[in-house]
């Protein structure tokens, strides 16, 4: 079976370019809190240099310091090969080419998982330097942008380790969040299960108490998503809670269930009062492909630092569009990242929103500081297109030096 995949669309003959280093930073905030669950206090900034001088940036969700390892690890047989080794010596405008022989070579490795988390950072910074290198943005690189706005929903922020302490958080952030001017917000409620904040564990009547008070907070007009970070064991339990929640106009629930528990998202998609979520860890189309066809969801959220990167994620995009699902992509990063994704709207008409953690209202000195990224949230909540070669993003070396642990 051949397996597709995507290469930057150029007008002419690309710069004659060979990569000649890989650099992989770890990155974590000194001020991390183990018990805090945001993987946006730790990051894996890979850096591609060619021989013409040009280099791109790109990064990955998933431990820093295994995804190093997945691509300076050497190679030792023909389906275990080095990701680094790979890269050097080759053509960065063959980004198809160079994942499909990333994918096969390390076959043995995963074909899942960490090492396609690793490969998402390279083929980011990949993008990112194929761009920059032809002076283009990488929307126009992956065909042309079809659109001159995308609209990000802003994530809300819990804090406290209360209940009343953690529902007028997410209602003070929800605040915060339409003072910036966000047309659309996603709220997590999770005071239980695998995820539970702060080691909570509130009956599920509370999480319908801090739905309805955050759609109080923010009103009836703006669009409202709920993730609460696979609470449920099964579809009717979850039915039984989310029967109710149809008054609260949820623009999806997401990972509800599971996520290898693609039964019960079936079931939850064809009877829950608002569309389905799901995608966030998820790793290739493969995984997608699944999610999809037996899990059934509405709405799939790939997140470009791990499904594979910017191609890969165009391909899911893709995927959706053909089964008529909506895309919303998950993005739980730093500007490198986020600036991913929204070239990857640019490019996608059912892309609905972009998952968009406001600097001003995150605890994550990463997401603050490490890189500023080419978009602003202008007055009616939209983006506007970027315009900058690459990914358009400023990255603060000072902050990388100062971060890096390994
Ligand atoms: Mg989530």
């Amino acid at each position: 079976m051949p397996i597709e995949t995507v290469s930057p669309v150029l007008d002419g003959t690309p710069p004659r370019l060979r990569i000649t280093g890989v650099e992989c930073h770890v990155l974590l905030a000194p001020d991390y809190d183990a018990s805090f669950t945001s993987s946006a206090q730790d990051s894996l900034v890979v850096v591609i240099h060619t021989d013409g001088g040009v280099s791109g940036v790109g990064e990955c969700d998933a431990n820093p310091w295994m995804a190093k390892a997945c691509i300076e690890a050497p190679g030792t047989h023909t389906m275990g090969l080095s990701i680094r080794d790979m890269l050097i010596g080759s053509d960065p405008f063959e980004i198809g080419d160079l994942w499909r022989r990333m994918y096969l070579g390390t076959a043995m490795n995963g074909r899942r998982g960490m090492v396609i988390h690793a490969m998402s950072a390279v083929d980011m910074a990949l993008w990112d330097l194929c761009g920059k290198a032809v002076g283009k943005p990488v929307h126009a690189l992956l065909g042309g942008a079809t659109r001159d706005r995308i609209v990000p929903y802003a994530s809300l922020q819990p804090a406290g380790k209360s209940f009343e302490e953690y529902r007028d958080a997410l209602c003070k952030s929800a605040e915060g969040a339409l003072r910036l001017g966000f047309q659309a917000m996603k709220t997590e409620i999770t005071m239980n299960g695998p995820y539970a904040h702060g080691g909570m564990r509130e009956s599920y009547d509370r999480h319908t108490e801090v739905l309805a008070a955050v759609r109080k907070a923010v009103g009836p007009d703006v669009t409202l998503m709920v993730d609460v970070q696979y609470l449920w064991d099964d579809a009717e339990t979850c039915l039984s809670v989310i029967g109710d929640w149809a008054e609260f106009n949820c623009y999806f629930l997401e990972t509800p269930v599971w996520s290898d528990n693609e039964r019960d998202m079936a079931k939850l998609a064809e009877r829950a009062p608002m569309p389905i979520a799901f995608g966030e860890w998820l790793a290739t189309r493969y995984e997608f492909e699944s999610l999809m066809d037996v899990g059934k969801v509405q709405v799939a959220q790939p997140d470009v630092g791990r499904v594979g990167g910017i191609g890969e994620a165009k391909i899911v995009c893709d995927m959706a569009k053909a089964r008529g699902r909506k895309i919303v992509p998950h993005c739980w990063k730093t500007g490198i990242s986020i600036s991913a994704t929204a070239h990857l709207a640019f490019v996608t008409d059912h892309c609905a929103f972009i998952e968009y953690l406001p600097r001003e209202l995150c605890h994550e000195r990463l997401r603050r500081e490490l890189a500023q990224e080419e978009l602003v949230l202008a007055s009616d909540g939209t983006i506007a297109l970027p315009q900058k070669p690459g990914l358009g993003v400023e990255v603060d070396w000072d902050v990388v030096r100062r971060y890096t642990v390994g």
